[in-house]
């Protein structure tokens, strides 16, 4: 075969997405959702609001973690209350996320009654499924509007199927039961989840809200659902969306269906700023929402937060578990070194290090990398050629290979993010 036999295969990219973009400020830390800025990371806390201390320490480790807004519930006046003493601890503590108040049911009193409370989010979520019912719905869900534009903060109107406007729903059904060609439940379903987020939305401009403090989304715990919805709901209208699969559960389950659904959309252009629904496992960190949605930006090659690991899944020819060992401090290795790296040696997070078992793929996918290392493989010489920068640099041996070669991988690092002062 020649390349003349050949078409030119297009390169897969990410579709261009929303022009509107939203500002989520506190102090001066600015978060720039849609338009041209990078995929945000989002998480929630699940604390009680009211624990000012364990709050604060948690939307602290989601920050650390790399998401760039955290979500608390706001639910009870007492919450309420305390929103403005998580927010100066944080403060005191040196972290200027943004906090997003996630409110239902009260939203209204809560923002109307706790000022300070307005004040201290700099993001409100509101549900239009539950904002109120009959004639209240529109009253409660305007003073909620008019408390964001009096504090000149965006919000979130955030449709979920699980607490979706009952009365939309059943208008839609029977509009469609009247209808000569009936749509099927699921179809309405679709229907009313985008209408309520864009009847909302509409609302909120009626009443004076400038489109750019306006971020929606429509969650739903289906990974098919989830795509469909939100590809309706992208195709009408131009707002910043926020995605995320809702409940979308624990352990492997949760963290593959999300990256699933997110990823085809991602690719499709249409998603702003990404949560991942994780239950947290017994003992798990909180955390871990965050990391899996850093992962699947970084799959995409939508943004870099830390340097990859590139490690073969090994086979009948890996002597050991060695390399799986190496594989694994490097990964930990980079990842707590993060917080430090991110400042003091930029550009850091588009390292990429390979760590392989034998020489069949060794070699080649090490001289990928920026720096690499194969180990050897059954029947090999004991031997593990180091790859730098494409070339081979050196070989170790003996009992500390592992040691070595996180020195090279360090020291790597120095020289070429370290800038001239720490070149060796
Ligand atoms: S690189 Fe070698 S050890 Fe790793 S999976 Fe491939 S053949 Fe197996």
């Amino acid at each position: 075969m020649t390349l003349e036999n050949c078409s030119l295969i297009d390169v897969a990219r990410p579709a261009a997405r929303r022009s509107i973009q939203s500002r989520v400020v506190w102090g001066s830390r600015v978060v720039t959702i849609g338009g041209d800025a990078p995929v945000r990371v989002q998480s929630m806390t699940n604390t009680d609001t009211v624990d000012v201390i364990g709050t604060a320490i948690q939307v602290k480790a989601l920050a650390l973690a790399g998401s760039e807004l955290v979500r608390i519930t706001v639910n009870t006046p007492e919450a309420a209350q305390a929103v403005p003493h998580v927010r100066e601890q944080l403060d005191r503590m040196g972290i200027d996320v943004p906090l997003v108040g996630d409110f239902h049911y009260n939203g209204h009193r809560l923002l109307t009654d706790y000022p300070a409370c307005a004040e201290a989010l700099s993001k409100y979520r509101i549900n239009p499924g539950n904002v109120g019912k009959g004639d209240k719905k529109d009253r409660q869900f305007a003073q909620m509007i008019e408390a964001a534009m009096r504090f000149d903060k965006p919000v979130r109107i955030g449709v979920n199927w699980g607490s979706l406007d009952q009365e939309l729903l059943a208008s839609l059904m029977d509009e469609n039961a009247k209808s000569a060609a009936p749509w099927d439940a699921q179809q309405v379903m679709y229907q009313a989840l985008i209408s309520s987020a864009l009847q909302s939305a509409q609302a909120a401009r009626d009443l004076g809200m400038r489109p750019e403090q306006i971020i929606l989304s429509c969650k739903v715990s289906g990974v098919q659902d989830l795509i469909s919805v939100y590809r309706g709901l992208a195709a009408r209208c131009d707002y910043p969306l926020h995605l995320g699969l809702t409940e979308a559960g624990m352990g492997a389950k949760g963290t593959v269906a999300s990256a699933a659904a997110l990823a085809i959309l991602l690719q499709d252009g249409i998603g702003d700023t990404i949560r991942v629904s994780l239950t947290p496992q017994p003992g798990e960190a909180r955390t871990q929402e965050v990391v899996v949605a850093l992962e699947i930006l970084q799959a995409l090659g939508l943004r870099h937060f830390v340097p990859s690991v590139t490690a073969c899944p090994g086979c009948g020819r890996t002597t050991s578990t060695v390399f799986q060992e190496l594989a694994k401090q490097i990964d930990d290795h980079l990842r707590s070194q993060m917080p430090v790296w991110r400042k003091q040696y930029p550009g850091v997070e588009n390292m990429k290090v390979a760590v392989m078992g034998c020489i069949v793929n060794g070699p080649g996918e090490s001289k990928h990398a920026d720096i690499g290392i194969s180990l050897p493989g059954n029947g090999e010489a004991p031997a593990a050629p180091v790859f730098i920068d494409g070339e081979k640099a050196l070989t170790l041996r003996g009992e500390r290979i592992a040691e070595e070669f996180q020195q090279i991988v360090q020291g790597y690092i120095e020289r070429r993010y370290g800038g001239a002062s720490t070149v060796a």
